[in-house]
């Protein structure tokens, strides 16, 4: 029996994708898959991705997982290439690629080939990117090459009172739009806070990622009522102990007992990709009861509260899942969902439900 696993729901998966599709009806949708599909497997989450337009990843390397595992829908690197190394690989694995910088433009002209290039314009981001008044240059440059489309990234979405993305799309409504549209390509900007928030930013192409796995962009969780959450982080009881009144708790004795006191302690800490910033008395589920935790979070282990309850040596707790959501876990963390689904370690177990 696994200690510490993931359980990654694919059938949530499809359910937000049928969701996002119900969004954008019409728009070609390219899913967000970087990172190990923020940290539900890149291979098995791609695979009932089938009736996506397209996937990204943000690296070479993991375009490279996905072909080596049998996928074959397009798939575009947002980072795009380096070197003439780079491309080549791109070439034989059939990528398209993003081109984001002018040592870029250099390579593709250089090394010409067919490579679908995604031209990434900087419309505030203030990342990666041409600015926006280079665009007809650029446009010049590449001039020959095969043009899969032109993208830009939202760097405000997810924060309804900010007037950045109100901005940004009027910077591209006024200087990239019609120069496009003149040349036949297409447009790619929504992430999943624009395309749940901000109608305009819904082009031609939408690229949500988080929303995907059932999670809220939002710190209000906003339309999380709709989505449906795909993964459970889970872990084993392996000691139900008393502690005696004036007793400290793990590293540092953060937490003293006020008196005897029950605790169980779970087979999950920051080396399988629980927080260690996250406060105490932050809730972990065991028999669906919420239980307080206690002490610092260490390297294997944390420690809970269990006041009277009945709780045993291989219960298992529920770290973050379905009735006990991510975004609150990232919030008692300071941090945000991305990071605590891309920070699970590799001793994790994953299993998966699958699609009927
Ligand atoms: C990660 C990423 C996305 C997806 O963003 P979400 O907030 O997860 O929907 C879209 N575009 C780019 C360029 C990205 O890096």
């Amino acid at each position: 029996m696994n200690r510490t696993t993931v359980t990654i729901d694919l059938k949530s998966i499809v359910s937000n994708l049928r969701y996002v599709r119900s969004l954008a009806p019409g728009k070609k949708i390219m899913a967000v898959i970087k990172a190990d599909a923020y940290g539900h497997g890149a291979v098995r989450v791609a695979k009932v991705m089938e009736s996506a337009d397209a996937l990204a990843v943000a690296r070479i390397e993991e375009a490279n997982e996905l072909r080596v595992g049998g996928i074959d829908t397009p798939i575009c690197v947002l980072e795009g290439v380096l070197n003439k190394e780079e491309l080549s690989r791109a070439r034989e694995l059939d990528l398209q690629l993003v081109v984001h910088s002018s040592h870029q433009v250099d390579l593709h002209n250089k090394f010409g080939d067919s490579v679908p290039l995604w031209l990434k314009i900087d419309s505030g981001m203030g990342r990666l990117g041409f600015h926006p008044e280079d665009i007809t240059e650029v446009f010049e440059r590449l001039r020959g090459q095969n043009m899969a489309g032109v993208m830009s990234h939202l760097s405000h979405a997810d924060d309804v009172r900010s007037d950045k993305t109100a901005r940004q799309l009027k910077i591209l409504e006024d200087q990239i739009f019609p120069l496009s549209r003149e040349r036949g390509l297409e447009f790619n900007l929504a992430n999943s806070a624009g395309l749940l928030e901000w109608e305009d930013t819904i082009t031609d192409w939408i690229r949500p990622g988080l929303m995907l796995y059932g999670i809220s962009p939002f710190t209000d969780l906003k339309s999380r009522d709709d989505l449906q959450s795909s993964m459970t982080f889970s872990a084993r009881v392996i000691a139900v102990r008393g502690l005696r009144k004036g007793q400290s708790v793990g590293y540092g004795g953060i937490y003293k007992t006020k008196e005897d006191m029950r605790i169980a302690v779970i087979a999950a800490g920051y080396a399988d990709g629980y927080p260690r910033e996250i406060k105490q008395g932050s809730p972990v589920l065991i028999n669906k009861k919420r239980m307080p935790l206690v002490g610092r979070v260490s390297m294997d282990l944390i420690c809970v509260d269990i006041g009277e309850e009945n709780i045993r040596p291989g219960d298992q707790a529920i770290l973050w899942g379905d009735s006990l959501p991510i975004e609150e876990v990232a919030k008692l963390s300071e941090t945000i969902p991305y990071t605590l689904l891309t920070g699970i370690s590799s001793r994790v177990t994953r299993n998966y439900q699958l699609v009927e």
